[in-house]
């Protein structure tokens, strides 16, 4: 399988490559070259199967020869034998026609970590082979870091740099990175917004101050890798509901777009989705270029699902490159365009490529409460905020009601004990499987929203810890 730049000006790549780059040189997202398809009697032939097992048989065309399907089924089998459901991401019914996509059972209590645990044996996998050591940076709205911290925390060849915005991500966020010491782990608070850390990453990406010496590598939803791991549970709902008989439609709460991109992957694989739903906060961006063609980029206003104050949704551009024709240097100058006026029309093709399988929806605050009362009140369910929005936005479309409903949870509700509560007059317990979380000693360094310094602090701090 060979991978090709969403702006038509980087090398194609292999699996291993994208896996290790993130980026392309060119500044835009790798895709596959096709779509890998499965039949009916193929996806029908998955039902039953242990997740890890089901994992494999849908990744192992993406992987390509850079594993061995024997090796990917062990990755599989670590990754996920890490998380506390033995089903990995059980489905729970609140009604006749919802259920939610529980994703939370692995060690940081939200979805990411169902991609990032096999994501950090990647890179150690492939790492090995090559013998040089990776720089990982990224961003997080609080969700990706802690995952990624766990994932690759003490791994040989590996090193983290995640910027997280001061004071925007909750307490058990921010000290599910930073309690984290291990010496290959770097946290960085920058005063700013989630999207003015990414830009950040995205500007390190293409700095020759660090790129020339360092080998820099990526754990945002930038890198195909997640995405790809993330088509899996897409595959495990829809079978247990019926499918691929059935069609089974899916609400996502979106922030960067990675999530909901998995299902329009699973869907371009051959599984009847009926719909994808996605679910936006009051930063509502997405739900305007789906609406109305309108992707235009306002000021990030903070809320109580941190994970979803994003302006900017990278992962967007894959989509726009696969239902745009697969141009890379029109998408190339549409994106450009986009940089430097932060907005932009869809084309024609990109709309009704989008409108064909994706809906939208935008949930405020108070819709956001009612969402978590009527789970609460009415199912016995206690959902996070960003479920919260995901299950707002699938009660209110429009979709034939014989269709299942099925909405992403896609954090544990005691990541945000404080928003639930208020809502619910519950306050959730955090798991065991967290430990002591408040007692543990917290290490991470303040930045100011400084381009130039925050380069220089990983330029030093990598430099200086590998000797
Ligand atoms: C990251 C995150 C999201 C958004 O997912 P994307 O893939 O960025 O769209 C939603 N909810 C939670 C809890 C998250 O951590």
């Amino acid at each position: 399988m060979r991978y090709v730049s969403t702006r038509g000006g980087a090398e194609p790549l292999d699996f291993e490559g994208v896996t290790l780059a993130g980026l392309a040189s060119d500044g835009g997202l790798y895709l596959p070259e096709s779509w890998p398809g499965f039949s009916n009697d193929e996806i029908a032939a998955m039902r039953g199967l242990p997740y890890a097992e089901l994992a494999t048989r849908v990744m192992m065309p993406f992987v390509g020869d850079s594993l061995t399907q024997a090796e990917l089924r062990d990755l599989c089998e670590r990754a996920y034998g890490r998380f506390a459901h033995a089903a990995v991401t059980p489905l729970t019914q609140l009604d006749e026609r919802h259920w939610l996509l529980e994703l939370f059972h692995g060690p940081t209590l939200a979805f990411k970590d169902v991609a990032l645990q096999l994501l950090g044996r990647l890179f150690e996998t492939f790492l090995a082979r090559r013998d040089t050591p990776l720089t990982i940076v990224g961003a997080t709205s609080g969700d990706t870091g802690s995952a990624a911290i766990d994932a690759v925390a003490g791994r040989e060849n590996v090193e983290i740099f995640m910027l997280h915005p001061a004071g925007r991500v909750s307490d058990v966020q921010r000290r599910q990175m930073t309690t984290v010491l291990a010496p290959n782990v770097h946290n960085i608070a920058i005063d700013g917004s989630f999207d003015d850390a990414q830009a950040m990453v995205k500007r390190m990406f293409a700095d020759p101050a660090l790129t020339g010496t360092l080998n820099i590598g990526a754990v945002n939803s930038i890198n195909w890798a997640r995405l790809m791991a993330q088509v899996v549970y897409y595959f495990a709902a829809a079978l247990q509901l019926g499918g691929p008989e059935r069609r089974v439609a899916f609400s996502v709460p979106t922030g960067n777009f990675g999530d909901v991109f998995a299902g329009y992957v699973a869907a371009r694989m051959g599984l009847p989705i009926e719909r994808l739903i996605v679910a936006t906060n009051v930063n509502d961006i997405l739900h305007r270029a789906l609406s109305d063609g309108d992707y235009s980029a306002g000021e990030v206003t903070p809320t109580a699902a941190p994970s979803m104050d994003i302006q900017v949704s990278s992962n967007f551009e894959r989509l726009l490159f696969d239902t745009g024709g697969r141009d890379g240097s029109a998408l190339a100058t549409q994106m450009q365009g986009f940089e430097a006026d932060r907005a932009m029309r869809l084309t024609k093709a990109q709309r009704e490529g989008a409108t064909g399988l994706f809906g939208s929806a935008r949930a405020d605050a108070d819709a956001m409460s009612g969402a978590m009362r009527w789970a609460h009140e009415q199912c016995g369910e206690i959902v996070d905020p960003h479920t919260a929005i995901g299950l707002h936005a699938a009660r209110t479309a429009e979709i034939d009601p014989d269709v299942p409903m099925v909405t992403l949870a896609t954090a544990h509700p005691a990541k945000f004990r404080d928003a639930v509560e208020r809502a619910t007059g519950s306050r959730p317990l955090l798991p065991a499987r967290v430990g002591d979380l408040f007692g543990r000693e917290e290490r991470f360094t303040n930045l100011p929203g400084d381009y130039d310094m925050v380069r220089d602090f990983v330029v030093e701090n990598a430099a200086g810890s590998r000797g």
